[in-house]
């Protein structure tokens, strides 16, 4: 449907400034003026929000619509009314049109790339190289308001690496014997609790070349960086939290600094430190994006069922020619729209 034909039908060619005014907004949509948003009026603030940078509208089911209705008629009476329009305008319209954007580059690093754990000698046979040139594009050309830089930044002796896998106590458990243990395999090390880990090749060691970004990245003068898998005993796929939980990296609260709402993750693995990011941003409550062609991977089935995963937990996948309108809020996707909702629900739970 084109912008003029959207007109013709009546439901306008909304733009974000339909929603610049909240009494405006309200009365624009009650339609029969009667001081309620019902069922019908919210269908149509969904059809003016939920459509892209030209101007087409998005499918959302009505399952999900009625759903997300639910949430902001607080009372129950069927209808939103001007109190529980100010919360839906402020905690919902608001951030859906005007959305705060963080890039998270994952892990770009020669290791990855061309070093000791490059991607082109694995499974999917994939060529790291290649997300430099598309994240530097989205680095220069879309207004983000934070981007960060996480470094995988391991010691020595960390317990991810292949050729130390004789200095732990491996569990009676374990699938595989310490002595016998190959590339990729996972083991099992004794300790409270036991710890599950694949045995990868010894890479990005802290402060070598092969822990670097690559000299290609577009870092900017101040790039913020953050650091992870520095505990010897501990890997750490999420930029977020390392594999156990123990510890947390600095990232939660550099996006909490810029009020950030929605999460853009990228970089290498795709299927390990990418996907595991993208779900715990998810799982915090970010509306969290994955960049389809910035991201490369270990093993093809392994990245299938990560993106497959990531949507059921309401993320979505886009390509990086999608992600400026996104950012600008002129292409306003419903999957996001509606984990704003669950995650409003669930504040509301919790108050
Ligand atoms: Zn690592």
């Amino acid at each position: 449907m084109s912008q003029q034909s959207a007109d013709l039908q009546g439901d306008g060619g909304r733009g974000a400034d339909e929603f610049a005014d909240m009494d405006a907004c309200f009365d624009a949509f009650d339609q029969d003026g009667d001081g309620k948003i019902d069922f019908a009026d919210f269908g149509r603030i969904c059809a003016a929000l939920f459509r892209n940078d030209k101007g087409i509208v998005y499918s959302c089911s009505d399952e999900k619509q009625k759903e997300m209705f639910g949430i902001f008629d607080q009372n129950k009476d069927g209808f939103i009314d001007r109190t529980e329009f100010k919360f839906c305008w402020n905690k919902w319209i608001k951030k859906i049109v005007r959305p705060v954007s963080a890039l998270l580059v994952i892990d770009v690093q020669n290791d990855f790339i061309s070093g000791s754990l490059s991607l082109s000698n694995c499974d999917a046979k994939q060529n790291g190289e290649e997300v430099i040139k598309p994240i530097n594009n989205l680095v220069d050309t879309v207004p983000f308001d934070g981007i960060c830089y996480s470094l995988d930044w391991h010691p020595a002796d960390h317990v991810s690496f292949i050729d130390n896998v004789g200095k732990r106590k491996v569990h009676s458990t374990s699938p595989v014997r310490a002595d016998q243990a190959q590339l990729y395999d996972t083991v099992i090390f004794d300790g409270k609790p036991p710890t599950t880990q694949k045995l990868w090749p010894r890479h990005c060691v802290q402060n070598s070349w092969g822990a670097e970004l690559h000299k290609d990245l577009k870092v900017g003068k101040d790039p913020n960086l953050v650091y992870k898998g520095s505990n010897s005993d501990v890997d750490s796929y999420s930029a977020f939290f390392d594999n156990k939980r123990l510890s947390r990296t600095g990232l939660h609260d550099k996006l909490k600094e810029i009020n950030a709402t929605d999460v853009y993750v990228c970089g290498l693995a795709y299927d390990v430190c990418v996907g595991s990011t993208a779900v715990d941003a998810l799982a915090i409550g970010f509306r969290t994006i994955m960049i389809n062609d910035c991201a490369r991977g270990v093993n093809f089935d392994d990245i299938e069922s990560t993106k497959k995963r990531f949507i059921e937990l309401n993320g979505i996948i886009v390509e990086s020619n999608q992600v400026k309108a996104m950012v600008e809020g002129r292409d306003r996707r419903p999957e996001l729209g509606y984990k704003l909702a669950l995650e409003l629900k669930k504040e509301e739970q919790n108050s």
